[in-house]
């Protein structure tokens, strides 16, 4: 099964460098989109179904911890799974992200495997449901397709 993946970053080049990890990373990617804060996110996600966000923390218009505020408030949007990747380490600001419900955490700059470990660990657990219930019996990621 194929994964429509949203990533939010302020940052041109750091969406370019995730979206190439997650495609290398064996994930099967259907829609791959991307937007620039959290108020773009927000549309985007109104537009279409998205499986899992890759966001960013600190970005101009709407950050991160606002945009996860907003997908927790709203009925259909609060079960997407949203990992943040930000240069965010202070343990308060860690807390306060799992308290409202992330689903992972990455710190910036990562190592790609380390995107690709929260990433399936991610999928797995809020995927499995459907995956059995579509029958294929197969995990979201063929081993042998990583190119780490
Ligand atoms: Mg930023």
């Amino acid at each position: 099964m194929a994964f429509n993946i949203l990533v939010v970053d302020d940052s041109d080049t750091m969406r370019a460098v995730i979206k190439k990890t997650v495609l290398m990373s064996g994930v099967q990617i259907g829609e791959f989109c991307e937007a620039c804060n959290g108020k773009a996110a927000l549309e985007i996600l109104e537009e279409m179904w998205i499986d899992v966000v890759l966001s960013d923390i600190n970005m101009p218009v709407m950050g991160g911890v606002d945009f996860l505020r907003e997908v927790k408030k709203d009925a259909v949007l609060k079960n997407i799974p949203v990992i943040f990747i930000s240069t965010e380490s202070s343990q308060a600001r860690m807390d306060e992200v799992v308290s409202l419900g992330a689903a992972g955490y990455v710190k910036k700059p990562f190592m790609p495997a380390k995107i690709r470990e929260v990433l399936v660990d991610v999928l797995n657990k809020a995927y499995a449901t459907r995956m059995a219930e579509e029958g294929s019996g197969a995990a979201p990621v063929a081993e042998e397709q990583s190119d780490f």
